[in-house]
């Protein structure tokens, strides 16, 4: 029987799209392309950001920049591309890096750029749990 590929958030195989232009290359994560077909998006990438790109944090269901730009539908943009190749490729399950705005799952940062956590769901996160794809973080496998 084969099992459907997992959606894994590129940066944590080491793909350099995180808004400071790195990676955060998980062995866990790279453990499941073994016996897994893995499908990489970056939904801020996706969205047509720019590599570095400034912080976001979600503040009210809205994502802000760290200069108080709402960037909400460039996010969701993202998120809808995502969840399409998702569809195309027949993912049932993701991967997504804990605590970012459009990848975290559960909780994420609270707006502050504190370094403050609070429970939530990025953009992405949330719409493939809508979806009804199983989602989990690096910290979850
Ligand atoms: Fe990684 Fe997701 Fe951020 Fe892209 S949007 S860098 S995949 S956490």
């Amino acid at each position: 029987m084969t099992t459907s590929p997992i959606l894994v958030s590129a940066c944590l195989i080491g793909v350099r799209c995180r808004f400071d232009g790195e990676t955060k290359e998980d062995p866990r994560v790279l453990k499941l392309a073994g016996e897994n077909q893995l499908v990489p998006i970056c939904p801020e990438q996706l969205a047509g950001l720019p590599t570095p790109r400034v912080r976001h944090e979600i503040v009210e269901g809205r994502v802000l920049s760290e200069h108080g730009k709402d960037n909400t539908e460039a996010f969701q943009r993202g998120a809808e591309e995502a969840l399409k190749i998702a569809r195309i490729t027949g993912c049932r399950r993701a991967v997504l890096k804990a605590r970012s705005p459009s990848c975290g799952k559960g909780e994420i940062y609270d707006g502050s750029f504190g370094g403050r956590l609070v429970k939530g769901n990025g953009v992405l996160a949330e719409r493939l749990i809508e979806e009804g794809i199983a989602v989990a973080t690096e910290d979850e496998i």
